[in-house]
C-alpha cells in the first residue's frame, strides 16, 4: 500500500503491556457502623482495584454526581471539602435538570440536556476522585441514569480485570453499589436516597459526610502479558505541515474463550470490528494512492472491549506527538444492511469535524444526524475517548446509517434491534450471506475524502467551545 511502519524502529507493532487482576472470592465491603448490614458481593455491590491487595477502612462522603464541569460552572469537589482518603459515594450519570420553557424535557443547555456528557461515565469518575485524592470511589446504579441495567456492569465485572500498569498511588477501590443497597445503608445512617439526590441537583450542592465507614478487603491474583497495536504511516508532503498528522484508527480484538485444549477462538466480531478493520485498510489504500499535506497514521486497536487498553497505551506512546495530532477518525462497526440517506455521526456538536463531514455528506445528498440514544454515552465507549482525554478532536462512526434507501421505514430500527439483541459479543456475528456492502462502500469513499479534507486544510479542527474536552486542548 505504500505504507511505512509507524513505530520509531520502523516497525509496524507496538506493544502493549497488560496487567489482569482477578480479585479472590473473600472480596468484601462491610459496613462496620451500621451492622447487621452485610451486603452480598455481586448481588448488593461490585468491587475491585487495580492494587494487589487492599485493606482499607475510611469514612465515607456523598459527593452529589462526582463531576466538575466547568463549562457548566458545576463543581461537586468545592476548594474547602477534603476527601483525601475517604470513599466517595456519588450518583450515576449527570445532573439533568427540568428545561424552564417546557419542565417535561431536560434543559438541554445543561450537561447536554438528556443526553449523557463525559462527566457521567463511570470511568471518568473514578478518575475525578483519584484526581481529588479519594481512596475509593462507589457509583450508585441507576438503571436511566447509567443507561443500562446492573447486571451490565455486573457481568463486565466478574471474572478477571484488564488495565494498565498502576501507579502506587491510584486509588486501591473502585465500585458499585445497587440503588437498593445504597438505600438501606443510607437509611441506617439517618440519611435518605431521594432528599440527597434533590439536593445533589441544587446549584451550589455540597458534599454531605455520610457518618458511617466502609471496611474494604480484597486479594487480587495477577497475571502479566503483552498485546499490540499495529501502527503505520503515510508521510504528507508539506514542509510545515507534514509533522501534522490525522489518525485513522478501529479496533482489532474481540472476544474470545480458550477450549479444553488451551486454544482461544474468537466468538463472532465480524461487525464488531472486522468491518471497521476492513475499512480502515481500504482507507489506508486509498489515502496513500495520492499526495497530501499532513501525514495519515493507520492504527488498529487492541484490548478496545477490555477498557480501551489499547488506546490509551497508544496514546501515553504515540508514534506522532499528540499535540502534532489533528484529528482522529474512528470505526467502530460499519454497517453492512445497505445505503442510507443519512449519516450518524455519534459525538456530533464537539468540534468543526462536524463541517467537513456535513460538506461531503451533502454532496452525496444524505443528511448528517446526531447520535440517536445520546442518553447512552456511545460516544464514550471507544478507542477514540483517549484521544479526546488528551484534547485531540474526533468524528466517530458506530453504524454510520440509519434511514435505509428503498427499504420498509423499519427496516433500519429492526435489523439493528435484531444486532443489538442476537449478535452483538456474541458467536452470531458473523459473516452473512444477506449483507448488503453497498452503503459501507458509500461510507468508506466519504470518509477518505473527509480525511484528505482534514490533511490538505490550512488549519487544524478546533473544539467547540461547550465541549467538556475542550479543556483538555487548552491544558
Ligand atoms: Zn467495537
Amino acid at each position: 500500500m505504500g505504507l511505512r511502519g509507524g513505530m520509531p524502529d520502523g516497525g509496524f507493532v507496538q506493544e502493549v503491556p497488560v496487567v489482569s487482576n482477578t480479585p479472590a472470592p473473600s472480596t468484601r465491603i462491610v459496613f462496620p457502623d451500621a451492622e447487621p448490614l452485610q451486603p452480598t458481593h455481586f448481588d448488593d455491590y461490585l468491587i475491585r482495584s487495580p492494587h494487589p491487595s487492599v485493606d482499607l477502612r475510611a469514612p465515607l462522603v456523598f459527593v452529589g454526581f462526582g463531576a466538575e464541569a466547568p463549562e457548566y460552572d458545576w463543581n461537586d469537589y468545592p476548594d474547602d471539602v477534603d476527601v483525601t482518603g475517604a470513599i466517595v459515594v456519588m450518583l450515576a450519570g449527570d445532573p439533568h435538570r427540568p428545561d424552564p420553557d417546557d419542565p417535561e424535557r431536560s434543559d438541554p443547555t445543561f450537561f447536554r440536556g438528556s443526553g449523557m456528557t463525559y462527566h457521567g461515565r463511570w470511568t471518568n469518575k473514578f478518575d475525578v476522585a483519584d484526581r481529588h485524592g479519594a481512596a475509593g470511589c462507589l457509583i450508585i446504579h441507576d438503571e436511566v441514569r447509567a443507561g443500562y441495567p446492573f447486571s451490565v456492569p455486573r457481568s463486565g465485572w466478574e471474572g478477571e480485570h484488564l488495565g494498565t500498569e498502576t501507579t502506587p498511588d491510584r486509588m486501591p477501590v473502585e465500585g458499585w453499589l445497587t440503588q437498593e443497597f445504597a438505600r438501606e445503608l443510607l437509611g441506617r445512617a439517618g440519611l435518605d436516597l431521594d432528599e440527597l439526590e434533590r439536593r445533589a441537583l441544587e446549584p451550589g450542592f455540597r458534599p454531605v459526610t455520610i457518618g458511617a465507614e466502609a471496611h474494604v478487603t480484597l486479594e487480587n491474583t495477577t497475571r502479566r502479558f503483552t498485546s499490540h497495536n499495529v501502527v503505520a504511516r503515510r508521510d504528507g508532503t508539506d514542509p510545515e505541515l507534514a509533522k501534522e498528522c490525522v489518525v485513522l484508527s478501529a479496533h482489532w480484538d474481540h472476544f474470545g474463550q480458550r477450549t479444553e485444549d488451551g486454544v482461544v477462538r474468537t466468538l463472532g466480531g465480524a461487525v464488531d470490528n472486522a468491518s471497521g478493520c476492513s475499512a480502515v485498510l481500504e482507507l489506508a489504500r486509498a489515502l496513500a494512492a495520492a499526495p497530501s499535506r499532513r501525514s495519515f497514521v493507520f492504527l488498529f486497536f487492541t484490548l478496545e472491549e477490555s477498557g480501551l487498553l489499547g488506546a490509551a497505551h497508544y496514546v501515553a506512546e504515540p508514534a506522532v506527538p499528540i499535540e502534532d495530532t489533528v484529528a482522529v477518525l474512528n470505526l467502530d462497526m460499519m454497517n453492512v444492511w445497505g445505503r442510507t440517506s443519512d449519516v450518524v455521526s455519534t459525538g456530533r456538536g464537539h468540534s468543526s469535524l462536524d463541517a467537513v463531514l456535513e460538506r461531503r455528506a451533502a454532496e452525496l445528498g444524505r443528511e448528517v444526524t446526531g447520535d440517536p440514544e445520546p442518553d447512552k454515552g456511545y460516544f464514550y465507549r471507544s478507542d477514540h475517548l483517549e484521544f479526546l482525554r488528551k484534547g485531540v478532536p474526533a468524528l466517530f462512526f458506530l453504524h454510520p446509517g440509519s434511514v435505509y434507501v428503498d427499504r420498509p421505514a423499519d427496516y433500519g430500527t429492526a435489523v439493528r434491534a435484531r444486532y443489538v439483541s442476537e449478535l452483538y459479543h456474541k458467536p452470531g456475528d458473523a459473516i452473512e450471506d444477506d449483507w448488503d456492502l453497498t452503503g459501507m462502500v458509500e461510507d468508506v469513499r466519504m470518509l477518505a475524502r473527509i480525511g484528505r479534507d482534514v490533511a490538505d486544510a490550512d488549519d487544524r479542527p478546533t473544539w467547540s467551545p461547550d465541549s467538556e474536552f475542550a479543556q483538555a486542548a487548552d491544558d
